[in-house]
């Protein structure tokens, strides 16, 4: 049974036949990774994922994917939250193959669609760079005309996965003086094995390597790999966001957090104290509030209706909510909290540092808190420009 539903018959048998195999085949040393440890144990897992069925239940059938329920992908992801499992690399699955499905030509759709779902190509982003990030239009990466190829110079930065993947979908200036600013992008896809192109590996806090730096000297992409029209990257890069800030979102995070923070206040003992319980409880009505909306959202995108700013009233609620849980985590592990990473729990191992340290990853990934703050302030409650 999920917080908002209770299973029907055919959801009960659907939620123990996902439980049972799950619980057989999840790698045990990677129980609830939060970050790629390992890229190949990461791919393999995706492929039997994909080989389940079970890799893209919110994919169309017609392009390949289970075409599920709303209450078979919310089963999904909380047995999926409950068990653990390697990471598998976002951008394609729940980001870029919805802008293909939207923008690319037939080619496109029948070459790299399939591909993303088997995890025979992984796919990483290529927005941020180093002077452009929340003011992404300012981005400066040029890609120049050249027969039947665009020459591409400049740097990204911030690329998720980018060390571990095969393609990167990068915005790119086609055009250098447009009238309007986020007028003159294009979106390209880019094989990141092409010469001229340096990944250079960014370590995180937590130890992995999640960013890098991505280098382009002169190098030659087909003129085939644009993304949508030429000059209209703008309008793929916000429905890639729009879906990035929908999958990011995704409370997984929370359950497994909230999961923790139970089992850690248990065996810390911290749980007895009815102070730190009316913390928990407060917490998690925060989740359960996040989780609603979240399951809105989807419903909205399953019925083919745009979540405009919902997608940023989202992102906010979503990042307070897990912020809140993995805060009450800290506090759970007391003083060993800072200095070791790890606490045992029935020979389980629970991290709360790593989802501490994860969970501040949330107000920047996807266009940061101040800016999503922006959005509300300005397109939902009219507030005027001159105000900030
Ligand atoms: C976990 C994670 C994953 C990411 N993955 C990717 C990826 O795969 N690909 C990719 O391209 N990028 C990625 N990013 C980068 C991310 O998109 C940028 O970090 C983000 O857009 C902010 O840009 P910036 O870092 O350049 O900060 P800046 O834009 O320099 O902002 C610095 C600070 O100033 C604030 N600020 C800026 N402008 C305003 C304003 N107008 N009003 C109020 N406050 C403002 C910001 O909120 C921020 O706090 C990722 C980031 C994170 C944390």
């Amino acid at each position: 049974m999920s917080l908002f539903h209770r299973d029907t018959p055919e959801e009960t048998a659907f939620r123990t036949e996902v439980r049972t195999w799950l619980e057989a085949n999840v790698p045990a040393e990677t129980l609830h990774e939060l970050d790629v440890t390992n890229p190949e144990v990461s791919r393999e897992w995706h492929r039997k994922l994909w080989q389940r069925g079970w890799i893209a239940p919110h994919w169309p059938r017609e392009f390949g994917g289970m075409g599920a329920t709303l209450e078979q992908q919310v089963i999904l992801m909380e047995e999926l939250a409950r068990v653990g499992g390697p990471y598998v690399q976002p951008s394609g699955l729940n980001f870029l193959g919805f802008a293909i499905m939207e923008f690319g030509t037939e080619e496109q759709k029948r070459d790299l669609l399939p591909d993303i779902l088997s995890g025979d190509t992984t796919w990483c982003q290529g927005y941020s760079e180093p002077e452009a990030g929340s003011d992404l239009a300012s981005l400066r990466t040029r890609a120049v005309e050249d027969g039947d190829d665009f020459v591409v110079n400049g740097q990204k930065i911030w690329s998720s996965g980018a060390p571990h993947c095969d393609r990167m979908f990068a915005l790119v200036r086609t055009e250098p003086d447009p009238k309007a600013r986020h007028a003159g992008i294009s979106m390209l896809l880019i094989d990141l094995a092409t010469p001229g192109i340096t990944v250079t590996p960014i370590q995180t806090l937590t130890g992995h390597v999640h960013f890098s730096i991505v280098t382009f000297i002169d190098v030659r992409v087909p003129k085939t790999s644009i993304l949508g029209k030429l000059h209209g990257g703008w309008k793929v890069a916000n429905h890639v966001l729009t879906f990035e800030r929908l999958s990011g979102s995704s409370p997984r995070h929370d359950l497994i957090a909230i999961d923790t923070l139970r089992r850690l206040s248990e065996a810390t003992g911290r749980v007895s104290d009815p102070a730190f319980r009316d913390r928990m409880a407060s917490a998690g009505i925060d989740v359960v509030a996040h989780m609603a909306m979240h399951r809105r959202a989807v419903e909205r995108v399953k019925a083919g209706q745009s979540l405009g700013f919902m997608a940023s009233v989202m992102k906010i609620a979503g990042a307070n909510a897990l912020h809140n849980v993995t805060d009450l985590l800290l506090d759970a592990a007391g003083s060993d909290a800072a200095s070791s990473f790890k606490h045992t729990d029935n020979g389980q191992e629970l991290d709360p540092l790593g989802l501490f340290l994860l969970s501040r990853r949330a107000t920047i990934w996807g266009g940061s808190a101040e800016i999503q703050r922006n959005i509300i302030a300005e397109r939902i409650l009219g507030f005027p420009r001159s105000w900030r």
